[in-house]
């Protein structure tokens, strides 16, 4: 049943544009959340990795700690991004994102500030080429993801990972703090249930409790240690590379992969190398 929103919480404004309900808020940090909305009409199936777009006005409440906006938003404009989702492709209605919020930032102090039931727009379309749909099916597939930049793979896992019983697939997922590595849980248990999935994190500030690696993303495919504890390996011909995150990582890890004959792909060009940017 669509819901009304005519209720007075935040974001829940009687705005005609607004076509969507918030279902869950799961802060991993203060700055980081694994948003859930469900949307009044279905949409259609979708390609896993793919992204839509979310909205709200600039009328709307910012959460608590974000600071002044570097760009103030008119209150009377619906101020609108695009965001992979998170969920399987074959989920209509209700939707997961992975989320940071720019504290400056226009939209995503609004979307931090909704509660359960907190209204929003999401749009009808949901499009995208950073999908495995140009991977050949025998092929391996490296995830390498830094922050948000594991929502697209959720996605590629939650929709596929029976699917490729027979190729290997690996997620790099590199963060400052263990308690930044969004899905952790979810990622130990797909790599304990299928043996054809490794996860690999990373982060550079690990405490003492902290058992995992310790390098930069770069240092774990540079000395191999990818190879080493999956068995993939770095051929254009064997193994496609998915590259998500910070600009600095997909820039380094780009040319690293370049160095080992690596191409961009493109629609026109195919190439073992799939880049997805948020910005
Ligand atoms: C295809 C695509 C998919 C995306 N998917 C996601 C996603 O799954 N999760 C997600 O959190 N974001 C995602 N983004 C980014 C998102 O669309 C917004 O750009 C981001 O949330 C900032 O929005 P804002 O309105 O709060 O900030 P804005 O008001 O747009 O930005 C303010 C300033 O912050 C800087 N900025 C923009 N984005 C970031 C950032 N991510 N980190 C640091 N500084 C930034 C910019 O320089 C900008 O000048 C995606 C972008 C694209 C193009």
């Amino acid at each position: 049943m669509a819901a009304s929103g005519t209720n007075s919480r935040p974001g829940s404004g009687v705005r005609a544009e607004y076509n969507a309900t918030t279902v869950g808020k799961t802060l991993v940090t203060p700055d980081l959340m694994i948003l859930r909305v469900r949307t009044d009409e279905p949409r259609s199936e979708f390609e896993a990795g793919q992204y839509t777009v979310l909205g709200m006005y600039g009328s709307e409440p910012r959460s608590p700690n974000s600071v002044a906006e570097a760009d103030p938003a008119p209150p009377d404009k619906l101020i609108r991004r695009p965001y992979s989702i998170a969920s399987t492709r074959t989920e209509t209605q209700q939707f997961e994102f992975y989320i940071s919020q720019v504290k400056s930032g226009q939209l995503t102090p609004r979307l931090f500030n909704l509660e359960m039931e907190g209204r929003l727009f999401v749009s009808k379309r949901i499009v995208g080429v950073f999908t495995l749909a140009d991977t050949p099916p025998g092929c391996d597939v490296v995830m390498v993801a830094t922050g948000t930049g594991m929502a697209p793979y959720v996605s590629f896992l939650r929709s596929h990972i029976t699917e490729r019983s027979g190729s290997k697939l690996a997620v790099i997922q590199g963060a400052a703090h263990s308690w930044d590595l969004g899905f952790y849980s979810e990622l130990n248990f797909l790599a304990s249930a299928f043996s054809n999935f490794h996860y690999l994190p990373t982060v550079t500030n690990g405490d003492k409790t902290w058992a995992g690696h310790r390098k930069w993303i770069e240092e774990i495919l540079h000395e191999g240690t990818l190879q080493q504890e999956t068995g993939i390996v770095m051929d254009p011909d064997r193994t496609h590379f998915f590259l998500c995150g910070n600009p600095k990582m997909v820039e380094n890890v780009s040319a690293l992969l370049a160095d080992r004959g690596y191409t961009r792909h493109r629609r026109r060009s195919p190439g073992s190398l799939h880049i997805e940017e948020f910005r």
